[in-house]
């Protein structure tokens, strides 16, 4: 079955006025290798930038099992009872075509895929995560131009992606579970250190003591990290997902950061600095793509590999040759 080519203003409109169909599209657009395709949503995606950063936007990480996907159905869901509209990604760079993604999955997020008020868009597949990033980034503009106001972008630890995540949202959660000693161990020093907050799922039924034991140990921990937002003390809070208990609050403290970190200057000076972030980034990723397809390069490389394996020529003097040979031949265009 043949779907209609919808036009630039088509695409426009439609995600302007919130259509989600229209909106499911364009992100398709964006993420679609084909050179057309692409320059055809950067010029959607122009036209739509100035009705984009008025959302807040929230990145949530943890181990699989930790209770991302419950959190943000019951996050999701109390979000949209008090009026607002919710935005759902997830940055996968492990998901493929074939596999499918392991986050972000409707299924586990069963009734806040059902209502109106939400929208759950699965990872972009497969790539660099280079370019999932710059995907998830456009596609996190678009649902803010097509009116979602939260956007909650959601993680699992692999390799960068808390990384990445970070440098797209304004307040970033890690999710943890009870059982601090073993649990402890397993979460790197590096990723607490992007956190506004630590939060310790399935604190209820038998787990409550041993959440609160968890909290107390993440406060002692945290006393020795650098926080991640100037001015905003990081902290562990205890919630369930199942019971709700402290979902509400939750949302308080992220109010709480808003205010604080927007009063300060801090919530601006973040966004402006991501802005610069996201270009430096594309200029390597495009650079580095620039070199490495490069035919002349590509033809070259086997035999300045051999010289440089077989000691003829230092790795210093073949970067030099290299890059002198990519300047003569983009000269040449
Ligand atoms: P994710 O991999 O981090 O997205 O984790 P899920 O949201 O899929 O949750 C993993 C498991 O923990 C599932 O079996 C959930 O039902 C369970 N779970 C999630 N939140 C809670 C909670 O608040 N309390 C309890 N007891 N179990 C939970």
């Amino acid at each position: 079955k043949r779907r209609l080519v919808l036009s630039e203003d088509d695409y426009v409109n439609g995600v302007l006025k919130g259509d989600r169909m229209t909106l499911s599209r364009a992100i398709t657009l964006i993420e679609s290798n084909n050179s057309k395709h692409f320059a055809k949503a950067q010029r959607v995606l122009q036209r739509l930038l100035p009705h984009t950063g008025k959302a807040l936007r929230i990145g949530i990480t943890g181990v699989p099992g930790a209770g991302k996907s419950t959190i943000i159905e019951a996050f999701g869901n109390m979000l949209c009872d008090a009026g607002h509209r919710v935005a759902v990604l997830s940055v996968d760079p492990t998901s493929s075509v074939t596999k499918g993604s392991i986050l972000g999955d409707k299924t586990r997020m069963g009734t806040l895929s059902r209502r109106q008020e939400a929208f759950i868009r699965p990872s972009p597949a497969g790539g660099t995560l280079g370019g999932v990033a710059r995907k998830s980034r456009e596609t996190m503009l678009m649902c803010e131009a097509a009116g979602y106001d939260i956007i909650l972008i959601e993680t699992v630890g692999v390799g960068q992606s808390e990384t990445t995540v970070r440098s797209m949202v304004d307040f970033f959660m890690l999710v943890v579970l009870t059982g601090a000693g073993d649990d402890l161990q397993g979460i790197k020093k590096g990723i607490m250190e992007l956190a506004d907050a630590i939060v310790i799922n399935k604190a209820d039924g038998d787990n409550l003591l041993k959440a609160k034991v968890a909290r107390a140990e993440y406060e002692r921990m945290i006393e020795y990290i650098r926080p991640a937002t100037e001015g905003w003390p990081t902290h562990a809070y205890m919630c369930s997902a199942y019971t709700k208990y402290g979902i509400p609050e939750l949302w308080k403290v992220i109010q709480a950061f808003k205010e604080m970190t927007t009063e300060s200057g801090v919530f601006n000076k973040r966004r402006n600095r991501q802005l610069l972030e996201w270009m430096y980034s594309m200029i390597d990723e495009h650079l580095h793509s620039l070199f490495f397809d490069d035919p002349v390069i590509t033809g070259r490389m086997p035999e300045v590999k051999d010289a440089v394996l077989n000691g003829i020529i230092s790795p210093t003097q073949a970067v030099k040759e290299l890059v002198n040979m990519f300047d003569v031949d983009m000269a040449a265009r």
